[in-house]
């Protein structure tokens, strides 16, 4: 069984864009020390694995091809040895959008990957909920979405300011 950090992509990997998503690779912007942090887990035999809800091509947004090249250029980047988007609308009520735990439970099936030994780090409570909900502790970034962790939904195993100190924490 393996261990494996997963990530939420806005807001931990990239600038999150208030009511807006990334539809091109310009519109990508990356936080600074992100691939180098990322990296750092790989080294310590984490895989690595990108968790996101993206309804950006359902919605007509951007197109699949978009929505590739934009992955491309993540990955370029990022070191993530599996990237998993839920391409459903909200109303489609799907078993995979946060914060549900499809996407965990599927990347768990198919990696070998041991859920209470990983780590979930993201930026807002779909992210806490879809981590408690498949029994991975969750990392608080505040590089996002959220703030400050105060009243967030649920109580995360660690806030942290950067995914560089998240890292810090998973290694520590
Ligand atoms: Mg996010
Ligand atoms: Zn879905």
């Amino acid at each position: 069984m393996r261990r494996a950090v997963f990530l939420d992509r806005d807001g931990v990997l990239n600038v999150y864009l208030p009511g807006d998503y990334a539809k091109t690779p310009d519109e990508l912007t990356l936080l600074p020390g992100v691939g180098a942090a990322v990296a750092r887990l790989q080294g310590a035999g984490f895989l690595t694995i990108l968790i996101s809800n993206q309804q950006g091509v359902a919605k007509g947004l951007m197109t699949q091809s978009d929505l590739e090249a934009v992955t491309a250029k993540l990955r370029a980047e990022v070191p993530l040895d599996a990237v998993y988007y839920c391409p459903h609308l909200k109303d489609e009520h799907c078993a995979c959008r946060k914060p549900k735990p499809g996407m965990l439970l599927q990347a768990a099936q198919e990696h070998g990957i041991d859920l209470a030994q990983s780590v979930f780090i993201g930026d807002t409570p779909t992210d806490a909920q879809a981590a408690q909900a498949a029994g991975v502790p969750f990392i608080l970034v505040l590089t996002g979405q959220t703030k400050t962790a105060e009243g967030f939904v649920i109580e995360p195993a660690a806030t942290v300011a950067s995914l560089d100190a998240a890292v810090d924490w998973v290694l520590g």
